[in-house]
């Protein structure tokens, strides 16, 4: 049965559009489960019915035929979101006869609903005309091909091949990334040259060629592993193996010696792509097996996508006049570096999720984003569209009326984005006096000039990335002490947070990839850094020399599990120190601290506190460990909750633990720069926290209209709540006593 299982999906992926997979299916399910009836329908929410969209041995003709939710057997299937196995339907209590299926001549029935994440899509049924028990084995068949196409449906409703719901057709749903109202043209990056438009181009240096080749080439295999991975849960092999053909092929060393060969002659890289591929392709193309012969449009599909690679290895500002609101497949933080900030509005990235690196960097831009959006980018490009960073919903070509009310709300937003700036040199502060350490996150962004950040005690998280990111090597000694002099030396009498190299997990160097089954668990941050003491000491020695003369500097260790790797790494950041400060004693000892993000860490805060100088909890990742869900994984975004009682309670006990043994303690995750989340921190007890620069402002007016022993009554609440939805409304609540809701677009829960 798996085997017939797969055939049907095979084929049913294979076809041109939504219809021909739909006759293809109730077909094939016929011959498969050896009856004469298959029919589908497809659940139209806003008129509370389900159609008929495709049959083998109903009445229907292509006509509209519908059946309400609350009808009949079918629509019981719908109701109770369970398949309906009968042998006699008509002596069901449900059963209705619609005149126009002409379906009296079945007695047995068996019905399951198409359910695609918690969403009945429709129902599958079976019927026969002799009564007929169908045994559980089929059941569980026609359950397993009703998931199946689930995910069929849903990927082709994404594309917009079909919609029953004819209000919703211009409009998408996404995962609200970073806030804010943006209306404006959609852009799509279409441009990317045909492998067969590809010039012949020379080289004068051949090697430079060779490496530019070298690295599209390993982009490519990480490219392919991710894709190969994200499709292994789906039934659809061929996408799969086609993967695992593209892998192979980019690790074949004749492929590779036959391109390098191509460049020593002279040509540039992408030329000598060009000509090696339709080499390849050509041979395959002659072959006498069918199947090698197949493989002919594979090499070439190869090429494009390496192309692709070739292309982007330099992410160059692309060329629109007026700012836009950009769709690309996946947003990375060199795409959003690359770009400059008033070309763009808004982003919408049809992968990733709301706790994505380049979604925290959008978010510290500014910019209203949506992630893991399920749009055709063709479709929309080039059309006038409105971005809703607040709900993540998406609307291209939107009536007038709904177009009015995002300017209005567009030009609310504005009004209060200006009101909140009029303070911001104000330090930050509770409207009772209690004073709030309020520190800046930066670093994300290739941008060094952090200049803007007036108003801020000093930067409570420098990521160290970004610059490794942006490489094609490990940046020297040099090139690293120079970056790190420059932010130093912006906040000189103010305490900058400077984090080791948290590579791994979703931030994977190009020229030195890594490859794991579960890079969030992998090897990550400071595991890393202690087993390449060589690019740890490198880093360590720069941040301390970029400190001569400042005394500003503070080291931060990520991904701290255990007690060993604090105490391995303060063995290489003493080495490191007394090595420069041999040669330059104006370098002074900087303060040591470590990020809390991994859950062991919460047990361990006795010792810590004899160890470090200092602890700052990353929610991000905290919420990520706590809760066993990926942070960057759009399809389990829902349980990602920023205040899920478990860490509201583990963020108590941090705090509780960091006073009792006189730890100073900063929060520097997304939770502290997000309203709800300040406000619960400030009720626990936290004094100091670090957020995105375009949090600032409004954190600050936040907090200046809120009283502390109110938040910490607010908190006793909140700590009893069993629902992160509850504890999201009690502050919510709150915020709208105090007028201050309008921060916080997404409503109640
Ligand atoms: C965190 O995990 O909360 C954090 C601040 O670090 P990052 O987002 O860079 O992993
Ligand atoms: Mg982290």
């Amino acid at each position: 049965m798996l085997i017939q299982l797969r055939d049907i999906v095979e084929q049913v992926s294979k076809a041109d559009d939504i219809h021909q997979a739909l006759d293809i299916l109730v077909k094939d399910t016929c011959k498969a489960m050896q009856t004469e009836c298959c029919t589908v329908y497809l659940a139209n929410n806003e008129q509370s019915r389900l159609e008929l969209m495709a049959t083998q041995g109903l009445k229907f003709s292509g006509q509209t035929i519908h059946i309400p939710f609350s009808e009949g057997l079918v629509g019981l299937v719908r109701r109770s979101a369970e398949p309906l196995n009968l042998a006699y339907a008509q002596k069901h209590p449900n059963f209705k006869y619609f005149p126009e299926l002409g379906e009296n001549v079945y007695q047995s029935f068996l019905g399951t609903p198409i359910i695609h994440r918690r969403q009945i899509l429709g129902v599958l049924v079976i019927q026969q005309r002799s009564p007929r028990s169908f045994s559980e084995v089929e059941e569980s068949f026609l359950v397993t091909l009703a998931a199946q196409l689930a995910v069929i449906l849903a990927h082709s409703q994404a594309q917009g091949q079909w919609q029953l719901n004819e209000n919703q057709v211009h409009s998408y749903k996404g995962i609200a990334a970073s806030s804010g109202i943006a209306i404006g043209q959609i852009w799509w990056d279409d441009t990317h040259p045909d492998l067969s438009q590809i010039a012949p181009a020379s080289c004068l240096d051949t090697s430079k060629e060779q490496e530019w080749l070298a690295l599209a080439v390993e982009s490519a295999i990480a490219d392919f592993r991710r894709m190969r991975k994200r499709f292994d849960s789906e039934l659809n092999k061929d996408t799969l193996a086609i993967f695992e053909l593209f892998i192979h092929l980019l690790h074949d060393p004749m492929l590779r010696a036959d391109l390098n060969k191509q460049i020593e002659k002279g040509d540039r890289a992408d030329w000598a792509l060009r000509q090696v591929v339709e080499l390849y392709a050509e041979r395959f193309a002659s072959m006498s097996d069918s199947y090698l012969r197949e493989r002919a449009n594979d090499i070439k599909e190869l090429g494009q996508r390496l192309l692709y690679f070739l292309h982007n290895s330099e992410v160059r500002a692309p060329s629109f006049k007026n700012p836009v609101i950009l769709v690309v497949r996946e947003l990375t933080a060199s795409i959003l570096a690359a770009i400059p900030k008033d070309k763009l509005l808004a982003v919408i990235s049809l992968e990733g999720a709301a706790n994505s690196h380049a979604a925290i960097l959008s978010r510290a831009l500014g910019i209203p984003a949506i992630m893991g959006a399920q749009l055709k980018p063709e479709s929309v490009s080039n059309k006038l569209g409105i971005v809703d960073g607040y709900s993540g919903d998406i609307f291209v070509e939107p009536a007038a009326q709904l177009l009015a009310e995002y300017q209005s709300l567009a030009n609310e937003e504005e009004e209060l984005s200006d009101l909140v700036a009029q303070e911001l040199s104000q330090p930050a502060a509770t409207k009772d006096g209690q004073r709030v350490e309020l520190m800046l996150n930066a670093g994300l962004s290739a941008d060094t000039n952090i200049a803007v950040n007036q108003g801020v005690d000093g930067v409570g998280l420098y990521r160290t990335e970004i610059s490794f990111l942006l490489h094609n090597r490990f940046p020297s000694e040099e090139e690293q002490t120079q970056q790190y002099r420059t932010i130093l030396a912006t906040y000189p009498d103010k305490r900058v947070v400077m984090r080791t190299l948290d590579i791994g997990g979703d931030k994977a160097l190009p020229y030195f990839p890594i490859e794991e089954d579960n890079p969030f668990l992998g090897w990550r941050g400071i595991r890393f850094t202690l087993d390449h003491p060589d690019i740890f000491l490198i880093q360590l020695r720069s941040m301390l020399k970029a400190s001569t003369g400042l005394g500003n500097l503070n080291i931060m260790l990520p991904m701290i599990s255990g007690c060993q790797e604090i105490d391995e790494s303060l063995m290489l950041i003493e080495r490191a120190y007394q090595e420069v400060s041999f040669i330059d004693p104006n370098i002074q000892r900087p303060q040591i601290g470590i990020m809390l993000e991994v859950p062991s860490m919460l047990y361990l805060l006795p010792m810590v506190a004899d160890k470090v100088d200092f602890v700052s909890v990353g929610t991000n990742d905290l919420t990520q460990y706590l809760l066993a869900v990926d942070r960057n994984n759009s399809r389990v975004s829902e349980v990602y909750e920023h205040v899920h009682p478990s860490v509201v309670m583990a963020l108590k006990h941090i705090y509780d633990m960091c006073q009792q043994y006189k730890l100073p303690v900063c929060i520097c995750g997304e939770l502290a720069g997000d309203p709800i989340g300040a406000l619960l921190l400030i009720g626990m007890g936290y004094r100091s926290l670090s957020m995105n620069t375009s949090n600032v402002a409004r954190i600050k007016y936040i907090l200046r209209k809120s009283d502390s022993s109110e938040l910490q009554d607010l908190l006793n609440k909140a700590i009893k709540q069993c629902y992160g939805s509850d504890i999201y409304n009690l502050v919510f609540d709150y915020l709208e006593q105090k007028d201050l809701a309008g921060f916080i677009r997404a409503g109640k829960k």
